[in-house]
């Protein structure tokens, strides 16, 4: 399994204009879920992805789309901001569901991770971090946190470093949170498939 923590420092906690994605940059979430989840004419079953919204009006919220269970997602930002959209009309402390493969709870990120760390390694990725292709082979089931435009501020990245096994770079420049995600794939995707040749021969 591999999974995607995404922080929006300013993401919007109630139902929102989707017509507006810019406010909050639910644009930013959204693009990230897309590239998280999507390959060409598929789904990464094997995916999850984790938001945490930190905007007004009632934060923290978390929300997990589970790439196994989703059904009727498409990858453009309108499509998948509707069904996050849908979720922010539940109200709900623990994890409830609005639709397939998508959950919403009350979580802030201490909760979140502790709850996540008993399933996977938290990793949290960082322009100053380990070259991914030097880290890449020694991770099992990964969690990859990521900031939004913003990046973390100082309180939340204190909790992620207290849970990280890791710190990786995915590249010498600073990338949008979505770029990330496609590396982190790549890279993933070339041991992975590398094994599975092995296996076979
Ligand atoms: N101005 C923000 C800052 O200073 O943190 C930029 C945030 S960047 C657009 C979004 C997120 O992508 C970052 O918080 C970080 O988690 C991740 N990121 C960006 N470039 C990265 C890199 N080269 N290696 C690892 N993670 C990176």
């Amino acid at each position: 399994m591999r999974a995607f923590l995404i922080v929006g420092n300013r993401a919007l906690t109630m139902p929102f204009n989707l017509n507006n994605l810019t406010a909050g940059r639910m644009d930013v979430l959204c693009r990230c879920i897309a590239q998280s989840l999507f390959i060409s004419h598929g789904i990464r079953r094997d995916v999850e992805v984790y938001l945490l919204l930190l905007g007004e009006p009632e934060p923290p919220k978390a929300i997990r789309v589970v790439g196994s269970e989703v059904k009727n997602m498409a990858p453009d930002e309108r499509n998948i901001a509707g069904l996050l959209r849908k979720a922010l009309m539940l109200g709900a402390d623990e994890w409830k569901r609005s639709s397939p493969g998508i959950y919403i709870g009350r979580k802030n990120i201490k909760d979140l991770l502790v709850e996540l760390s008993e399933k996977y390694e938290v990793v949290y990725l960082r322009e100053d971090g380990e070259n991914i292709r030097d880290a890449v082979k020694e991770l099992n089931n990964p969690l990859f946190v990521l900031g939004d435009h913003l990046g973390l501020s100082r309180e939340i990245e204190r909790v992620v470093l207290d849970c990280a096994m890791k710190i990786i770079s995915v590249s010498p420049l600073s990338l949008q949170a979505d770029q990330c995600i496609v590396i982190v794939h790549y890279e993933l995707d070339r041991i992975d498939f590398r094994s599975m040749l092995n296996e076979a021969v």
